[in-house]
């Protein structure tokens, strides 16, 4: 069964009425261009087959009812005050979108993106709701409308929830087009779509979920965040994206903050260049550029550890082309790009590593580049 067609099922079990209609939003990984969208960079996700699915029926009261597997379900009043937990990521776009002639709804959510493995199952979430929302009010889901949605959903996520987000994630979870990923230009919000054909090179972008949770809250982002401003203002240049050569952070005589005006400039740097070859229809050759991504985000950035280098390492030495960690860093998720017929032997190499050193056991998904959010 799909996650839309469990969702709706889900729905007749817990509301015991038929949905309006099923929606539908992917999670994402991005191939390259980490931790440089706060710094006018350019990064490239491609969005998944795996979805969380959304069946969605309009209510009359302003109740806004929700059930979601696993998850304690929520029930908002009109008049209760703002509502935490994984609630808030739904009410926050509800919050944000305003959607006109809004009278509550009532929401079963499905997913197969895995929660909290920085594959952005919360940009997922609210990119279906979003969606939903939008559509059953009547309001534009073209390219333009789909823009603001994704803006809606940030809004949703950090004026409402209270997470830093970038926007990336609401980007291609909306934007997203199958066959391709979604080039975005952090400066001024344009995106362009670049053809990524893993299956007619025989290749396959293996996920690794190293099962350790990506742990962003305990400031270590914001310090980034913070040195990314420092160096620019030390610098005196109105963002990194206006420097080229890893020389240009010379200057710097923190050696902390060259290191990490270091890692954006040669990443927006890969950046280019992957999109290059990627349109070349030399995939292969992104290899090499994923290997030297995850070496700047470990030591030039310093946000690698254990779970993750573990994970790149095993996949590299049993033949991957090239492999990096993926979001935020700290743990999360992993990507190798593998030939196709190698896949398994290089998934068996990345549990035994993870075995070896008492990690979880990871878990695996193949990425292949999907659509945005849509109706199911
Ligand atoms: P991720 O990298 O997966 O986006 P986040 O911490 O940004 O991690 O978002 C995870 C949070 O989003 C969860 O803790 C939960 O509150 C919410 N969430 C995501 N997916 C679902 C879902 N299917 N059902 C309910 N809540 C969800
Ligand atoms: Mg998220």
């Amino acid at each position: 069964m799909t996650a839309c067609d469990r969702a709706a099922h889900a729905f007749r079990t817990v509301f015991d009425a038929e949905p309006d209609g099923l929606w539908c939003a992917p999670g994402r990984v991005n191939l390259i261009g980490e931790h440089v969208d706060y710094a006018g960079g350019l990064c490239l996700p491609m969005a998944l087959s795996q979805v969380t699915a959304v069946a969605v029926r309009r209510r009359d009261d302003g109740r806004l009812r929700l059930h979601s597997e696993g998850f304690d379900p929520v029930d908002i009043d009109p008049g209760t005050g703002r509502v935490d937990g994984w609630g808030a990521y739904v009410a926050g776009v509800v919050w944000a979108l305003d959607p006109p002639g809004f009278t509550g709804v009532d929401i079963a959510v499905v997913s197969e993106v895995p929660v909290g493995a920085g594959l952005s199952s919360s940009a997922a979430l609210e990119a279906a709701v979003a969606l939903a929302l939008a559509e059953l009010c009547g309001l534009p889901t073209d390219d333009a409308g789909r823009d603001a949605l994704a803006a809606v959903c940030v809004c949703a996520e950090n004026d409402y929830v209270g997470a830093p987000t970038g926007g990336m994630d609401q980007q291609i979870a909306l934007r997203g087009r199958g066959g391709y990923a979604l080039l975005l230009d952090c400066a001024d919000g344009s995106v362009d779509h670049i053809p990524v054909d893993l299956a007619r090179h025989g290749l396959t972008l293996l996920v690794v979920d190293t099962g350790t949770g990506h742990r962003l809250v305990d400031g270590r982002y914001g310090e980034r965040r913070t040195a990314v401003e420092d160096a620019v203002s030390r610098l005196s240049v109105r963002s990194l994206r206006d420097l080229h050569a890893p020389e240009d952070v010379d200057s710097l005589d923190d050696p902390v903050l060259r290191r990490r005006a270091r890692h954006v400039v040669t990443e927006i740097a890969r950046v280019q260049d992957a999109v290059a070859r990627l349109r070349a229809g030399d995939i292969r050759d992104l290899g090499p550029l994923l290997d030297a991504s995850h070496r700047s985000l470990r030591d030039d950035f310093e946000v690698s550890c254990l779970e993750l280098d573990t994970a790149v390492d095993a996949a590299r030495s049993a033949g991957a082309l090239g492999a990096r960690m993926v979001g935020g860093g700290f743990g999360g998720s992993v990507i190798a790009l593998c030939e196709s017929s190698r896949v398994a032997q290089i998934e068996g190499a990345v549990t035994a590593a993870a075995g070896r050193h008492d990690l979880p056991r990871p878990r695996f998904l193949h990425a292949v580049p999907s659509p945005g959010a849509r109706r199911c």
